[in-house]
């Protein structure tokens, strides 16, 4: 009878562990037949049980949201070698950083990555397939306060899941165009967890808004002349495999889906190239491929889930393969960037589409212009039908902007702002240990125009300028960035100021475009007299510019300050990048450094 009893028990415990171990394996998106989206804290508590299944996966935090929310990293290592420092020098394994819910309501590359890890552990064959030289990191939820701003209204042009995250962040930024001026305590999170692990590989999951078209995945990569040429040569190799491999499960994708001109197909298909604002974008100036994946968001959820779920499978069934060569383009990518020959080509900075098109197949969806009888706007109106088309496909792109990189920016200490930043994306800098005076290279602004709205916090500005060689003394503590490093893409695209994403068109240098010391009427009425009769060159002067400039001529206050310019105590510095770029080997090599 005992024993009977002892059985039974033993029975009942047994089945009890195996019920809580399905519970745990089944994810919230299944137990609602792909209708939801699990919460932050449904999301967290999931893993946390996951966690407990596998001694293959660790949850940790890479910081914490302004809200006070865990940033959550799940590291998924066949050995359990969880930390970066283990991976550091190896040659013949990688690193792919899967991120989903950058914008929140974007939600598929969540479930998706919850799937895979969960099939991963299940199904011990699989791992090996996946994870046998590559180390996964997944950031199920990045936009974590924007992420519990939850609610089925969030995403208009979406079919699901019920209820969703919200694009922005708390401090209503988006996280997506805040990569290279990193501004958020989470961006800043992420460069810090970034810098540590320098992915070989990363991934960014969204939903796409826009047109209607029969593809479930649209993808971008970064092929057109802003990363490493070795590397870009191993994307469009990856490129024509994931396509491959899509095709042959019955659902082909497509490139990311832009018409040239703005919601009108007939004008053809687009590509560009990221500006480091975008997550992709910024991989590329790290010297590190990245994918966006964008499904399309009037797929119902599950097809988008699996669509997802696929090409990061893929994804990492070829980068297991494929650990050793790209593992070897990122090192060379690095140390290439790091050389001397990289500054012997003009760097671009920004890209032009050219007029120049081939003809691609297109599986899109039948439409027709319709014009609402309540607004008297035209729109394409999408009917529904798949339909094959011809479509014309813009792809070919042109350096449009270039700087000649020096050998090193030197930055006064006190544009702290731009130091940060450096820092936070792992520029290597030394400070001068004692004041110098040095002739660098500078632009000089003019024409500086701020956009009237805000966008990202900011209102950019735009300007001219013109190069400018002078003699200036640097303080102690001056930063020193010598181009000599792997993270030389990034410094050029934050510091060269015709930049797309430059902290000077995002506004950190605007106090130099503000002239702050002031002329009083009488001061200067009295000092003009002088002034013409001591330069006999300057009646002539005025004259013309008042010939040629009749706002000016009838402006006395303008007139006043064009005076005021000529005299020595004009403020010489306004509109002077402080930055300066240093372009002899030589004298960069004799600083005194700290
Ligand atoms: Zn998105």
């Amino acid at each position: 009878m005992k024993s009977t009893l002892r059985v039974l028990l033993l029975l009942t415990l047994l089945a009890g562990a195996l019920a809580a171990d399905a519970r745990a394996l089944s994810t919230p998106f299944e137990d609602s037949d792909g209708r939801r989206t699990p919460t932050y804290d449904e999301t967290m508590g999931w893993l946390a049980e996951l966690a407990d299944c596998s001694n293959q996966i660790e949850v940790r935090s890479f910081g914490f949201s302004p809200q006070g929310r865990s940033l959550p990293l799940v590291v998924v290592d066949r050995d359990g070698r969880f930390d970066a420092d283990a991976h550091r020098g190896r040659t013949d394994h990688v690193v792919l950083l899967v991120q989903a819910c950058i914008h929140a309501g974007e939600s598929c590359g969540k479930d998706a990555g919850m799937l895979l890890l969960r099939d991963m552990i299940e199904k011990p064959e699989l791992a090996a397939d996946l994870l046998d030289r590559v180390t996964l990191l997944f950031v199920p939820i990045f936009n974590v306060d924007g992420h519990e701003r939850f609610g089925p209204y969030n995403r208009i042009n979406q079919n699901g899941p019920e209820e969703m995250g919200w694009r922005v962040t708390g401090q209503n930024l988006n996280l997506n165009r805040d990569y290279l001026k990193a501004d958020t305590p989470e961006m800043l999170a992420w460069l810090r967890m970034n810098n540590e692990w320098l992915p070989d590989f990363f991934i960014d999951i969204h939903s796409t808004d826009g047109a209607d078209y029969q593809y479930p995945v649209t993808y971008s990569l970064e092929t057109r002349g802003n990363m490493d040429p070795g590397l870009t040569a191993w994307t469009l190799e990856y490129e024509a495999a994931m396509n491959q491999a899509m095709t042959a499960d019955g659902d082909p994708m497509a490139p990311y889906v832009a018409f040239k001109e703005w919601h009108d197909p007939g004008s053809g298909l687009k590509t560009w190239a990221a500006t480091p604002r975008f997550s992709q974008g910024y991989a590329a100036i790290q010297n590190r491929p990245g994918l966006l994946i964008e499904t399309h968001m009037l797929k119902d959820y599950p097809t988008r889930v699996e669509g997802a779920r696929r090409l990061v499978t893929h994804t990492l069934s070829w980068l297991n393969r494929e650990a050793v060569q790209l593992r070897g383009l990122v090192l060379a990518a690095d140390s290439a960037t790091a050389s001397p020959s990289f500054r012997t080509e003009p760097f671009p900075l920004s890209f032009d589409l050219t007029d120049s098109a081939t003809t691609v197949s297109f599986d899109g969806v039948a439409y027709e212009t319709a014009t609402s009888e309540v607004t008297g706007g035209q729109y394409t109106r999408f009917t529904g039908e798949p339909k094959k088309m011809e479509m014309q496909f813009f792809g070919e792109h042109v350096p449009s902007v270039t700087a000649d990189l020096p050998e090193a920016y030197i930055i006064p200490p006190e544009w702290r702002v731009a130091v940060e930043r450096l820092e936070a994306h792992g520029v290597v800098f030394r400070r001068l240990a004692k004041p110098v005076e040095l002739e660098i290279r500078t632009s000089i602004f003019s024409d500086a125009k701020w956009e009237e709205r805000p966008y990202e916090g900011h209102h950019p500005v735009t300007f001219s300028s013109e190069s400018k060689i002078e003699t200036r003394l640097f303080p102690a503590g001056s930063v020193v960035v010598d181009m000599n490093q792997r993270a030389a893409r990034v410094a050029a695209h934050l510091l060269e100021p015709q930049g797309p994403d430059s902290l000077v068109k995002w506004g950190y240098f605007d106090a130099v475009f503000e002239r702050v010391e002031y002329v009083e009427s009488y001061v200067i009425e009295e000092m003009i007299p002088k002034m013409l009769e001591d330069d006999p060159d300057l009646a002539a002067e005025l004259a013309e510019r008042k010939a040629a400039d009749p706002e000016f001529a009838a402006d006395p206050w303008a007139i006043r300050y064009w005076f005021y310019a000529q005299t020595p105590y004009y403020d010489s510095r306004v509109g002077i990048y402080p930055v300066g770029s240093l372009d002899s080997r030589g004298v960069v090599d004799g600083l005194p450094l700290e």
